[in-house]
């Protein structure tokens, strides 16, 4: 049988055009990559293993750790650190569950903070059919974060990053979950159609101003103060308004009193640093500023030992934190930079009326006490056995000549005792078990924060705080980390 020869057409001479591919997982690195997540925290698994690799082929650092709660605790620290989420990667069931404590630890904590964790198919989850690491992880973080996403198809991805990014930093930050499904990360798309998807999302942090009618009140109040104090919180720390901070103390002489992770914002050993006479301000002080302070069982829920008829300037971004545990004289809403410009704008030109005698008691206070502590160390220099007083007196010149060094610190007493003998000089060098009072940050917060800043960090631990996290130093370890862990065994 004759046969035609076939030729070839023009169009059939040139290469085949089979478009390039990517899946789910090439769209989530792209768009951290996006939003300028530059690491990313975790333990990968199925179904999260290429998502690290890729979101590593966007230039960004995968730190990998052995439980996935410290990996959780070195996000949060960023987001503490940085004021940009920290971001935790986990895998489902009971990886997910694991850095689930961190993240609702980084929302009470109002640090901002994103765990994207793989996810069974819902469609599965949800006829409870038994599938492979089979959980509602959407509705298990839901109670205990700012927001939830789950991403159920590729395109969904660009967008729930965009607004999680957002949810976690605005107003009040927090911890935010996506339930980052199988079936969204396996899914396969053209490259020219998933490059379409990203956009660039404006304003991912827009600071909230207070009402001149607050500020008019908080400015009344605080002028006419007689024995005034400013109270400082781990917010006003994250809030980086340092200079601001600064200008209210020290053109108005108001002495401070900082909150643990707040300590450094304004120099420990400073000649306003109220820091020895917190029972003093709680029992004579008129009017106290707390600046991002929530006046919970760490301040005696603003009652107790305080005076009934102390008046509290309140600044915070969170509305509902006003009168949670007793009547705020001046609520003063809005983000801490805007608010402090706004108040001290309003006190320009103005005097304050403080008694004469109040600032020097309070540094006569702080003398008398600092001689004790002094006479404190030093009789623990030949103590035998060793006490934590023996260590701190020799760790404390250390650090006190190298300033620029983080603190992580958790414990017991060596969290206590830690905290009272080691002064800090700068803003954010502090970070400890914060709100919930926990036990297992310490590895995970100090290669959070050696990562996170590039600076050399100390962490101080009792042993049983160590043992929650010890295995992670490892982790400290594998990436060349500039930390030091000093361990008192009691
Ligand atoms: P501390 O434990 O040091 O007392 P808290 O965690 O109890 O501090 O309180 C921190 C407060 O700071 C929270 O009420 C939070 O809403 C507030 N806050 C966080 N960021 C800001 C900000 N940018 N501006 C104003 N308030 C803030």
């Amino acid at each position: 049988m004759a046969t035609t020869p076939i030729t070839p057409s023009a169009d059939s001479k040139a290469a085949p055009h089979f478009p390039e591919q990517v899946t789910g997982m090439y769209v989530l690195a792209r768009a951290l990559k996006n939003v300028g997540i530059e690491n990313v925290y975790g333990l990968v698994g199925i179904p999260v293993t290429e998502a690290a690799y890729l979101i590593q082929g966007q230039g960004i650092r995968f730190v990998g750790f052995r439980h996935e709660q410290q990996a959780g605790m070195a996000a949060a620290t960023e987001g503490f650190l940085t004021k940009k989420p920290g971001v935790l990667m986990t895998v489902s069931s009971l990886g997910f569950l694991n850095g689930l404590t961190a993240t609702a630890n980084a929302t009470v904590n109002c640090y901002p903070m994103i765990q994207i964790s793989g996810a069974s198919d819902p469609t599965m989850v949800d006829m409870n059919m038994g599938t492979y690491e089979q959980l509602d992880q959407f509705n298990t973080a839901k109670p205990l974060v700012k927001a939830v996403f789950r991403c159920s198809k590729a395109e969904d991805i660009p967008s729930a990053v965009n607004r999680a990014y957002r949810a976690a930093v605005s107003g009040r930050p927090g911890g935010v979950y996506i339930d980052m499904t199988t079936p969204a990360l396996g899914q396969v798309m053209n490259r020219e159609d998933a490059e379409k998807l990203f956009y660039d999302p404006i304003d991912l942090y827009t600071p909230t101003a207070p009402s001149p009618e607050a500020v008019e009140r908080a400015v009344g109040i605080i002028t006419s103060a007689k024995r005034p104090a400013i109270l400082l919180g781990k917010g006003a720390a994250y809030a980086q308004v340092d200079d601001k901070i600064k200008t209210l103390v020290e053109k108005y002489n108001i002495p401070y009193l900082p909150m643990s992770m707040a300590k450094g914002l304004m120099p420990d050993d400073g000649p306003l640093s109220a820091l020895s006479c917190r029972s003093t301000i709680m029992e004579k002080a008129d009017v106290v500023i707390v600046a991002g302070a929530r006046l919970n069982w760490m301040l005696s829920f603003g009652k107790g030992k305080w005076s009934p008829d102390i008046k509290f300037v309140q600044l915070d971004v969170e509305p509902q934190e006003i009168d949670v545990n007793r009547p705020i004289a001046a609520p003063v809403i809005g983000d801490l930079g805007l608010s402090l410009d706004a108040i001290l704008a309003g006190m320009e030109g103005k005097t304050m009326s403080t008694d004469a005698a109040w600032l020097p008691a309070l540094q006569a206070e702080t003398k008398a006490k600092g001689v004790k502590f002094a006479a404190r160390i030093d009789d623990a220099k030949s103590a035998m056995p060793m006490t934590h007083w023996t260590a701190l007196g020799a760790i404390k010149p250390i650090l006190a000549a190298n300033p620029d060094v983080i603190l992580v610190n958790e414990g017991a007493n060596t969290l206590d005792d830690t905290r009272d003998a080691i002064s800090m000089s700068l803003p954010r060098h502090r970070v400890d078990c914060a709100t919930w009072a926990i036990m297992g940050m310490g590895m995970g917060s100090t290669i959070g924060a050696a990562v996170a800043t590039g600076k050399s960090v100390v962490a101080i631990e009792g042993d049983s705080a160590f043992g929650f996290s010890g295995m992670d130093f490892s982790t400290a370890c594998r990436f060349n980390l500039p930390v030091t862990v000093v361990i008192f065994n009691n």
